[in-house]
């Protein structure tokens, strides 16, 4: 059987391996990505929007992407309001942190749709798709995949972007630590009554973490992250039903709701990978970590892995191996300590809010309010959380 033959390899086509495959655009590499079904767009507005990091956007318009997205469909956010379980409120402003956004609100499949239509025309890039492979193996010179359609291609380099269930990681047995939070984030999005100005409102409310995002126009995106069973009680309202209680969880402070995209709910879990790497393998996005969307940083580490990677790929002369193991052990150490940091301050996070030990609740409104106080501490904070040092 013929294999063909490529210098990288990517499988899954979301966001992440997206982002990598046109960031290696202009590189002399010859890419092939695996996908099993295209993007499609969605009619009225994604159900899926994502607070995109001002670094991120940065990567995306670095790399030629950003322009592509239509600029109408993105919402900036100016300032962030937080609201404690016990009166508490923190919050943190672009114009007070010295920075223009805190970020951007955009649709997963406009940035994929984008993403799509961009590899297609990249001249270095075989899409496979729909495809989905079967086996791999990883021999001393190349990584051989084959498909399920018993096609076979080699590659010096494999990148695993194949999202949280990663068949990647699992064909190398690469250990994954999984911990279910037993919640799920409902999402969906509405019209409003009053202007919400760039704002976005988070509540840690006693079931759960809410969020409403501002998006382009007078609308904005929930994501509620709220125990199972809450979780089905909201997907079982009426659009009414869950219009009500949402403006309702948020003190009315936009006034009321009309529902614009029915809500989904997607099952919330930490995920820790104690090596992103294997010979002649690397994972990126979801494949190499899984984080509570309270601090939206889900995506934004895909995509800060991207750029790494496509960085450390792209500086590598044409006589040095693409799959090295010095090359994978670099990408590995530099994406390490974002990761972590991330996942450990949003778990703690989650956690302080969760629980319920006597004097906790005061001492966390406490401490929110303190913050909000210190100047200082709110600019590190936002810069930090964007991506600005
Ligand atoms: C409720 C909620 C809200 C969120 N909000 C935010 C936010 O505000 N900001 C943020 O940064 N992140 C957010 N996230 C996280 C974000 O959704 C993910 O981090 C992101 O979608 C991961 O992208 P990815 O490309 O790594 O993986 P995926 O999007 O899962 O893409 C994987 C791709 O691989 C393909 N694939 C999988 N298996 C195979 C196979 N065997 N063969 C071929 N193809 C395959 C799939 O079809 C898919 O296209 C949120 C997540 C949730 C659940």
């Amino acid at each position: 059987m013929q294999v063909t033959e490529f210098d990288i390899l990517i499988v899954g086509g979301g966001l992440a391996g997206l982002s990598l495959a046109w960031a290696l655009g202009d590189t002399r590499c010859k890419i092939a990505l695996v996908e099993r079904s295209p993007p499609r767009p969605t009619p009225d507005w994604d159900v899926r929007m994502y607070a995109v990091s001002p670094a991120n956007a940065d990567f995306l318009q670095a790399i030629g992407a950003w322009k592509h997205m239509a600029s109408d469909r993105i919402a900036p956010v100016h300032s962030m309001r937080v609201f404690g379980d016990g009166g508490a409120q923190l919050d943190f402003s672009a114009y007070e942190a010295g920075v223009g956004e805190l970020g951007w609100i955009i649709e997963s499949s406009l940035m994929a749709c984008e993403l799509w239509e961009g590899v297609r025309r990249q001249g270095n890039l075989t899409l496979l798709c729909p495809a989905t492979p079967q086996a791999l193996q990883v021999t001393r010179g190349a990584a051989v995949l084959t498909l399920t359609d018993n096609t076979k291609v080699s590659a010096k380099l494999v990148v695993g972007a194949d999202g949280r269930d990663s068949w990647v990681r699992a064909a190398l047995g690469l250990r994954a630590i999984s911990t279910p939070y037993g919640e799920m984030g409902v999402v969906a999005n509405f019209e409003c009554q009053h202007l919400h100005r760039g704002i976005a409102r988070q509540w840690f409310r006693p079931d759960g973490v809410l969020a409403w995002l501002p998006m382009a126009g007078n609308r904005v995106s929930i994501v509620w992250s709220t125990p199972d069973e809450n979780a089905r009680e909201l997907l079982a309202l009426s659009a009414e039903e869950l219009c009500a209680r949402v403006a309702a969880a948020g003190s009315g402070e936009l006034g009321t709701f009309r529902l614009l995209t029915p809500a989904a709910a997607f099952p919330l879990r930490l995920t820790y990978l104690p090596q992103i790497v294997a010979p002649r393998v690397a994972l990126l996005g979801d494949a190499a970590h899984g984080i509570h969307p309270l601090s939206g940083h889900g995506i934004n580490l895909g995509y800060q892995d991207a750029k790494a990677l496509a960085a450390l790929l792209a500086a590598t002369p044409d006589w040095q191996d693409l799959g090295s193991e010095r090359l994978l052990g670099r990408y590995q150490r530099e994406r390490r300590e974002e990761t972590l940091s991330m996942q450990a301050a949003t778990h703690a996070l989650h956690h302080l809010f969760r629980k319920d030990f006597p004097g906790l609740k005061p001492l966390r409104n406490f401490g929110m309010n303190l913050t909000n106080r210190l100047p200082l501490l709110k600019s590190f904070l936002v810069r930090y959380a964007i991506g600005d040092f």
